[in-house]
């Protein structure tokens, strides 16, 4: 039985230049945004994805890039062959949109707010930038992680009005119509590739509640999601980069049976 294997992208298995250790010819770049690289993988860790592929694991990308994002990333050898993207607002399968859960987000989403009127009712934030992702996910964008969390609060408290949820990560926070997350969408992958042992990995608030849905998990020490992991969550020895060799290697030495 194949292991499906929903693994967050930014801070799990990708890092920024900051969170590299050791020689820089043990990484690769794995993302190129305005003409520099913004995340980079161990060569090891994009082996071992490359192995657990031919293992016969399916790995499932979850994170909160777009479609494009994830697409133009050099981090899988060979394109997996589903994807959840925007924090589950899209499960792309052979890179195109899954239609039934497009439907299942559209009718989640028509009993919440419109994303434009979540935008108007927030109040001018001088370090803030919106963007949205798939047409849905709100993202806001801030110059450092104080200026995030001072308000977050209003991004909370606006979305709770509103039928959303707000989370923040880092320099992001990130609105999403209640009942679109990550571990919906997970769901959603294993109901029609499953049944089958389901693995997570994740570092933000994004990934919580996916942890706690698949059968075993697991954050990158040092993490924020290693602050607060649930009972049952495992944290690896290694942080960083190596946090992500180290996931990946387990996973490939995980009893293709086990739960
Ligand atoms: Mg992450």
């Amino acid at each position: 039985m194949n292991r499906l294997a929903f693994l967050d992208v930014d801070g799990t298995l990708a890092h920024p230049e900051r969170s590299l250790e050791g020689p820089p010819s043990s990484y690769a770049c794995v993302d190129h945004a305005s003409g520099r690289c913004v995340a980079y993988a161990s060569q090891r860790t994009i082996g071992l994805l490359a192995a657990l592929g031919t293992a016969g694991v399916r790995v499932i990308p979850t994170t909160s890039r777009s479609a494009e994002q994830l697409t133009r990333m050099t981090l899988f050898t060979e394109r997996p062959a589903v994807a959840i993207v925007s924090a589950g607002v899209q499960v792309l399968v052979d890179g195109a949109p899954d239609g039934d859960w497009h439907d299942i987000v559209r009718a989640r989403a028509s009993s919440a707010a419109a994303p434009d009127d979540i935008i108007a009712g927030l109040a001018d934030h001088p370090a803030r930038r919106v963007t949205r992702r798939e047409g849905l996910l709100v993202v806001l964008a801030y110059d450092d992680e104080v200026a995030a969390a001072a308000d977050g609060a209003q991004a909370r408290a606006r979305a709770a009005e509103c039928g959303w949820v707000a989370q923040t990560d880092g320099r992001r926070t990130y609105l999403l119509p209640t009942g679109i997350t990550k571990a919906a969408a997970a769901a959603h992958v294993a109901s029609v590739y499953g049944p089958a042992p389901t693995w997570a990995a994740g570092d933000s608030a994004l990934d919580l509640e996916l942890l706690s849905w698949a059968d075993d998990a697991w954050v990158p020490a040092g993490s924020w999601a290693a602050s607060v992991a649930a009972p049952g969550v495992d944290v690896t020895e290694a942080r960083g980069p190596a946090a992500a060799e180290e996931m990946c290697e387990r996973l490939l030495l995980a009893p293709m049976d086990s739960r």
